[in-house]
Order: C-alpha cells, then sequence, then structure tokens
C-alpha cells in the first residue's frame, strides 16, 4: 500500500513539474515571439522562478496524489466519472462554485500574507519576482506552496465535482496562474476594460498587485478586492525591449530577501516606473 501510494504521489508531482514547464514555457516562447526582449536581462530570476516552482510541484503532487490513490482504491473524494450522478446543470455550477470557493481561499490567505512579518516568511519570495514573468506562476515560499495545495484536495474531498470538470478547473487554475504574470494582455481590449473584465482578473489586474502590493489580492474574481475596497484597477505594462529588467533593477534588488516595502505597504498605493502614464501600450 506505501509503495503505491507513494508511486501516485510521484507521478502526480511529475505530471504538475511537467504541466508546469510546458504551460510556462509555452508562454515565455510566446513572449519571446510577441514582445521580443522583454524579460532580457531576467535570466537570474527566471532561474530561481523555476527552481521554486518546481519545489512548489512537489508540495502539489503529494496531496493531490494521495488523494487520487485514495479516490482508486478507498471511495475518497466526491469526484464522480458518471456524468448522470448529478443533474447536468451541475456540471458548469461545480466549475464555477469551485473556483468562487479558491477565489475567497486565495485572497484572504493571499491578503494575510502581505501581513509584514508573514510577507518575509511565506510570500517575499513570489514577490522577489519584479516584475514577475511566465515562469513566475508556481514561485512560491514552501509556506506559500502549502497554503495553495490543500485547497483542491480539500474541495474534492467535500463537494462533487465530474472528472471532467475538474480538469476544467485545474486548466483555469493553470492557465490564469502563468498568463497573470507573464507581463503583457492576452485578453481583448474590451474584454479586460469592459463589464467582463469589471469582475474577472487577467494579467492586467495581477500585474497591479506586482506593482503597489497593498491591493488586488484576487485570483479570478474581483469580488472580494471590490467588496473589501482593495481594487485598485489595472496596471499597465510597458512592451519595450528588456523594459522588464529595467523595471526590476528600478525598483531595488532582486535577491528575494524581505522588500522593504512590505512593512507599509497595506492599502497604500505607489507607483513604480513602469506604471508611469508614458509607458502605456
Ligand atoms: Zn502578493
Ligand atoms: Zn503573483
Amino acid at each position: 500500500m506505501m509503495l503505491a501510494i507513494s508511486l501516485s504521489v510521484a507521478a502526480m508531482t511529475i505530471i504538475v513539474a511537467l504541466r508546469y514547464l510546458a504551460v510556462s514555457g509555452g508562454f515565455a516562447l510566446l513572449t519571446r515571439a510577441r514582445f521580443p526582449g522583454l524579460y532580457g536581462g531576467l535570466d537570474t530570476q527566471i532561474r530561481r522562478e523555476i527552481a521554486w516552482s518546481l519545489a512548489s510541484a512537489f508540495l502539489y503532487g503529494a496531496p493531490a496524489g494521495l488523494l487520487a490513490w485514495g479516490w482508486q482504491n478507498r471511495g475518497w473524494t466526491r469526484v464522480y466519472s458518471d456524468v448522470n450522478d448529478y443533474p447536468i446543470w451541475w456540471l458548469p455550477v461545480s466549475i464555477l462554485v469551485y473556483l468562487a470557493l479558491h477565489d475567497a481561499w486565495f485572497y484572504w490567505t493571499h491578503r494575510w500574507m502581505h501581513r509584514p512579518k508573514l510577507f518575509r516568511i511565506a510570500h517575499a519570495v513570489h514577490h522577489a519576482s519584479r516584475p514577475p514573468t511566465a515562469w513566475a506562476a508556481m514561485s512560491f515560499h514552501p509556506w506559500e506552496a502549502l497554503t495553495g495545495a490543500v485547497v483542491i484536495p480539500a474541495l474534492v474531498l467535500a463537494i462533487p465535482i465530474h472528472i471532467a470538470a475538474l480538469g476544467i478547473v485545474l486548466a483555469i487554475m493553470t492557465l490564469m496562474g502563468v498568463t497573470n504574470h507573464m507581463g503583457w494582455e492576452m485578453f481583448p481590449r474590451p474584454l479586460v476594460e469592459g463589464r467582463a473584465g469589471a469582475w474577472l482578473i487577467t494579467a492586467s489586474h495581477h500585474q497591479r498587485h506586482h506593482q503597489q502590493y497593498g491591493c488586488n489580492y484576487g485570483l479570478y474574481f474581483r469580488f472580494w478586492d471590490r467588496l473589501c475596497g482593495t481594487d485598485r484597477g489595472l496596471g499597465a505594462f510597458d512592451r519595450r525591449r528588456g523594459a522588464a529588467a529595467r523595471c526590476g533593477d528600478s525598483a531595488g534588488d532582486r535577491s528575494g530577501g524581505p522588500d522593504p516595502r512590505a512593512e507599509e505597504h497595506e492599502g497604500v498605493d505607489r507607483t513604480v516606473p513602469h506604471a508611469q502614464p508614458g509607458a502605456l501600450s
């Protein structure tokens, strides 16, 4: 039994790691094609992002592997494979319920990790990417990775979901985790700045979190940020060649150490060079 669980954990870790490398790598290539040189000068940071992300892959893979074994062998989890087990309307609704609950968990744990002491312990690693790249999707300190890794396993134990719907939730999670950090907006402007964008989070929204820290904590939806007054609107991108590295240099050192701004960032607006109007594109 222990061997089977170990194999399941190892398999899931490899799947999570390969998924990260494929999706982040794919969007990094797309970034190079669309905005050549945007990540210029960020090689050291990118290596660090990949190392933290691969460590996170184990922390995400371990509970997932254990649950996958329990689902197959012990009937754990509420994951079902016969589409007729629940009403058909539950398929799309379950996806929304999972995303909404994940979003709520993320908002509150993320906001909590921005308290100065916790920031230094758990969240500074993620913000050491200044600015983040497509490789930063899972660049978390193990403490932060743990807070993220327990969400989906907890939900599948409590709330029924079809295996395909779960696949869609995981695909959205992966896609948004990567694209929200890649330094440019892939969704059309009418969507991002229109009615849907007022409630949905894409790269433009999360970019502002990485620029200003004390705002825009959400993951998929702007609901909690808007309700709690922490939504500061959309950020801006500087897509000029090497802009990312220039921004990083001017934002301070990128050593991964505690960010001095963490001391006073709660609720405080500030701008960094690539949020200036002249850099809008
Ligand atoms: Zn943060
Ligand atoms: Zn981030």
